[in-house]
């Protein structure tokens, strides 16, 4: 496919086309900055921390709102960007040691420092606890949020409870930026930055894999995303951002004191990427600045109305967070972007340069033994699931597994998938045993398949999700993505993955969200997902289940297609016209054993098959 693959014109549109999201957020920043000089000095001081705020929360909202992993500890990694810095500048034992290194770039060598020991920690924290699953994360980093702060205050060379003072402003270039105006600049136009770069990322293939992490990490494995990593690398941006934040607080505020990285500032930042629109980027800046003028009013307000001083404001935070969470699920952010829309506002057209060219698999011949099950057994406690199951698939043929419900047939997938592990026997595929590996090295090997239960990304687009089956055809990680660096790779997988699309016959439901399409389509989505990695063998589970006759015949001839193309097909199926016409050759399981093996004609004359399904005409032609 040659042409330029373009994302789908906006549904909505009577504004003009000029009037995009990019030119209102362009737009908005030069009134800003024309503004800037003329802002009283309190507005200043007041953008400058929704600034910092932000910059904390864009991490929050890649890492809790789009991939899923709770933190409420990121103001321990502010803290430990602050602190770096206030010690490399401030401290007598570092001035006494760096001798000789110009004042001027001691910032810089603070920065260094606390994205290197940010890096160190969250490399640490991460390891331990992102294995962590359900609540045990949140709690975790309660944990180390807590500890962290109680180490900035107990350190004797960073000052105790009284903090470091006496940090010098931060140099860039010719000028010194001692003015908060003029600190301002910098750290919006960090936050911009940062903006542009993560949009940049969940636009791309690194980013359909975050997207995954929340709700399908098995079926992002199984696409060949390697999650734990991912996730902890998600991390590490996330304690990234906030280091960065902190190192422009301390030559901000030109002193540190431990109170500004405690766990309730913590909560507070998670706040704000929930408030704001947990998976929405700009959602952060939107909840920094409701949290920091709420903070602002309230700080004034509480104290006289309650007739005492303290830190009220948070209970109405909580009251807040739960008012707005009843009634904007998915924060404020999604409610302000349909206004825009409402407005006139389109989203700004993606354009893609022509693709290059992506890897191919070479298929190998027709006969090839593919996938091998030796004698494969899996227990569930006592329930044997799968019984000395021996099965092989050919390349060039499609192969059938039917037995009665909860005969094992899905369980068994996930034995030849790596999804799960045998509890006793062996899977080989193309020749190398497999058995114990992840299921994102069957999918390397040649292994595509489907999810009897769908396993889709519900919001995203069609070709989103089709795209995320051609992952490991590409190769642009996170740098490339966030630098914009991957368009004609990117280009190439969507094109890759509307050929696909289109073969199965989705193409007008391309740029529709997959939870609209009918069940039945959904897991004709699932068949172009697999289909994207260039699978040598394919693994269907219930394919036909929900489509109408027409659908039936048009995905039979579909797979009869990609066997002449030379594919090996295992497909699991209850419709038996379906299957009796199409299949090479059938496996029958119940509970657990295969009781026969052979030709369509075989089988259906098998007595213990006749047994099995006992009492149910299936075998003489109906629907199972
Ligand atoms: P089929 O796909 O043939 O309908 P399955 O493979 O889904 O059957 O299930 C086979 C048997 O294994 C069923 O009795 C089911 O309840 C059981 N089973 C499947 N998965 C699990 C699991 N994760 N834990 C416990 N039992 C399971
Ligand atoms: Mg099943």
């Amino acid at each position: 496919m040659s042409a330029p693959a373009t994302r789908a014109p906006a549904a909505t549109g009577n504004g003009p086309a000029w009037l995009t999201t990019r030119t209102v957020t362009v737009a908005a920043v030069v009134v800003l900055l024309a503004l800037w000089g003329g802002l009283s000095p309190f507005t200043v001081t007041l953008l400058n921390y929704i600034g910092l705020h932000a910059l904390v929360a864009l991490g929050l909202v890649l890492l809790t709102g789009v991939g899923g992993m709770t933190s409420f500890g990121q103001a321990a990694f502010v803290g430990l960007g602050a602190y770096a810095t206030a010690w490399v500048c401030a401290a007598p034992e570092v001035a006494a040691a760096l001798q000789g290194v110009p004042a001027a770039w001691l910032p810089w060598l603070g920065l260094a420092l606390g994205l290197v020991l940010t890096a160190l920690v969250a490399g640490a924290l991460g390891a331990v606890t992102l294995r962590l699953g359900g609540h045990y994360l949140p709690l975790a980093t309660i944990a180390w949020g807590l500890s962290l702060y109680f180490l900035f205050g107990n350190l004797g060379f960073l000052g105790g409870h009284t903090g470091i003072t006496g940090i010098a402003a931060l140099q860039v270039g010719p000028w010194t930026l001692a003015d908060p105006r003029e600190l301002g600049l910098l750290i919006w136009a960090v936050v911009l930055l940062a903006l542009w770069a993560l949009h940049n990322l969940l636009d791309s293939r690194t980013g359909r894999a975050v997207r995954a992490l929340k709700s399908g990490r098995l079926m992002a494995e199984s696409m060949g995303v390697d999650t734990g990593r991912l996730r902890a690398q998600v991390f590490l941006l996330a304690a990234l951002l906030a280091a960065l934040s902190g190192w422009l607080y301390a030559h901000l505020q030109r002193f540190v004191n431990p109170t500004p990285f405690n766990i309730n500032i913590g909560i507070e930042y998670l706040f704000m990427a929930v408030v704001g629109g947990s998976g929405h980027l700009w959602g952060a800046v939107v909840g920094a600045t409701l949290i920091a003028l709420l903070k602002e009013q309230l700080q004034d307000w509480l104290p006289r109305l309650l007739g005492a001083s303290g830190n009220f404001e948070i209970i109405i935070f909580g009251l807040l967070m739960m008012v707005v969470l009843q009634r904007y699920a998915d924060g404020l952010w999604p409610t302000l972007a349909g206004w825009a829309r409402r407005l006139g506002v389109h989203p700004t057209p993606v354009r893609l340069p022509p693709p290059s060219a992506l890897p191919q698999r070479t298929l190998p011949p027709p006969g090839t033994v593919l996938v091998q099950a030796r004698d494969v057994t899996k227990r569930f406690g006592g329930l044997v699931a799968n019984s000395q199951v021996s099965l092989e698939v050919r390349a060039g043929e499609v192969h059938a597994l039917i037995g009665p419900n909860g005969a094992g047939k899905s369980t068994f997938f996930n034995m030849i998938s790596g999804v799960d592990d045998p509890t006793e026997g062996e899977v080989w595929l193309l020749g190398e045993p497999m058995t114990g590996r992840p299921s994102r090295d069957f999918a390397a090997r040649g292994l595509g398949r489907t999810f009897q239960h769908v396993r889709l990304l519900g919001q995203r687009s069609v070709l989103d999700n089709v795209a995320l089956g051609a992952h490991l055809r590409g190769r642009r990680g996170w740098l490339a993505s966030m630098l914009r660096l991957d368009r004609r790779e990117e280009a190439a997988l969507q094109a890759e993955a509307l050929r696909q699309i289109e073969r199965c016959g989705l193409t007008e439901h391309a740029h529709t969200p997959a939870g609209a399409l009918a069940l039945g389509q959904q897991r004709i989505v699932e068949i172009a997902r697999a289909l994207a990695g260039q699978p040598a063998l394919l693994l269907l589970d219930e394919p036909a289940a929900g489509l109408r006759h027409l659908e039936k015949q048009a995905l039979a001839k579909l797979l009869d297609q990609l066997r002449r193309e030379g594919l090996g097909i295992l497909i699991v199926e209850h419709d038996m016209e379906f299957v009796m016409n199409l299949a090479d050759r059938i496996t029958v399981l119940d509970f657990g054993t295969v009781i026969a093996h052979g030709t369509p004609a075989e089988v259906q004359r098998d007595p213990r098959v006749l047994q099995a399904y006992l009492g149910d005409d299936a075998l003489s032609g109906g629907a199972a």
